[in-house]
């Protein structure tokens, strides 16, 4: 379901419409790269209650997006239980806070306000896992299957022009 019409519904003050939906979702574009919903298509459960100023509306889902790790470019999953909500007021008055962006004509755009819910749980690094020690900045390595260092290299370019020197003599 990409949007729900309200039009078909008849609430009056106090009565809730409480729905199992299919919710389809995009795919992210995040730091760069690319992020798939995997599944593209997920169970999530739609509440809109009619209170006397306005209407709330809750979305629940869980999202599971694959992508590359920010750190060694390697597969990685992620999983956000999304809850989101928002309010639009009987008479909003001008008021942008009064209403959603995602509600026009008795329309609302589930497909927008799922990919912004999911762009706002999103953690400021998408990792394979917490402690991913990425690629080594010297070979380029993935340091977690071949963890390695360089301490027998130098890396002081004093060290390179002594090197040099010795080679001279
Ligand atoms: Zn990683
Ligand atoms: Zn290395």
């Amino acid at each position: 379901m990409k949007s729900f019409n309200l039009r078909q519904l008849k609430l009056r003050s106090g009565e809730e419409y409480r729905d199992e939906i299919e919710l389809e979702l995009e795919p992210f574009e995040f730091g760069g790269e690319r992020y798939l919903p995997v599944p593209g298509t997920v169970p999530a459960e739609l509440a809109i209650t009619k209170a006397s100023t306005g209407t709330v509306f809750q979305l629940g889902f869980n999202a599971r997006l694959h992508g590359p790790c920010y750190r060694c470019l390697g597969d990685a999953v992620l999983e956000l239980p999304i809850s989101a909500r928002e309010y639009q007021a009987t008479n909003p008055d001008g008021s942008d806070e009064l209403r959603t962006p995602y509600l026009s004509d008795d329309n609302l755009d589930l497909t927008a306000w799922a990919r912004d819910a999911v762009a706002l749980a999103l953690p400021d690094k998408i990792l394979c896992r917490a402690d991913c020690a990425g690629l080594c900045p010297t070979c380029g390595k993935n340091l977690n299957d071949e963890p390695h260092t360089h301490d027998d290299e130098p890396t002081d370019s004093r060290w390179a022009a002594l090197e040099a020197l010795r080679e001279q003599l």
